[in-house]
């Protein structure tokens, strides 16, 4: 599944992406172009707008109803069905939504602090911005965060 969500749903399209849903964060209007590269790119829209939902549009249009993100999330998933796969969690950049590449630690040596490069084996980097992940304290505190949120779906994650 991947998504197109509008510019007032930045903290969700970071959630989605964590999970590893392809999904862009379109910063402007969400005008006719919007629309159109769902369409071009079969992404289901995201929408904090009516006037997005009352629009012509051949692909899904989902309005947002919560407020919050942890809800938001929570009303995303259930409402496409959607079981988020742990295999899947962190293998998209969560700034540019391109999928990482895994990285053998010598590839990263002069990239990261000396203290990771000794006590990390698992990196990963980003063909996009160049950014090198590995796991650590921001995806420990993301991963019990999404337990917390993903209390229906407990032990998928
Ligand atoms: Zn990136």
């Amino acid at each position: 599944m991947k998504f197109l969500a509008d510019s007032s749903l930045g903290r969700l399209s970071t959630w989605l992406r964590i999970l590893g849903y392809d999904t862009v964060y379109w910063r402007g209007e969400a005008d006719r172009a919007f629309l159109r590269k769902a369409e071009k790119e079969g992404r289901a829209v995201l929408t904090r707008r009516k006037d997005v939902l009352a629009r012509q549009h051949p692909g899904l249009v989902l309005f947002v109803e919560n407020d919050r993100v942890e809800r938001q999330l929570v009303e995303i998933l259930g409402k496409l069905d959607l079981k988020p796969e742990p295999e899947n969690l962190f293998t998209l950049c969560l700034r540019c939504n391109e999928s990482l590449k895994a990285a053998k630690p010598e590839e990263v040596r002069s990239l990261v602090p000396e203290y990771v490069f000794r006590t990390q084996r698992d990196f990963r980097v980003c063909p996009g911005c160049g950014g090198v992940f590995w796991p650590g304290t921001h995806r420990e505190r993301a991963l019990s965060a999404l337990r917390r949120v993903l209390n229906p779906v407990k032990g998928h994650v």
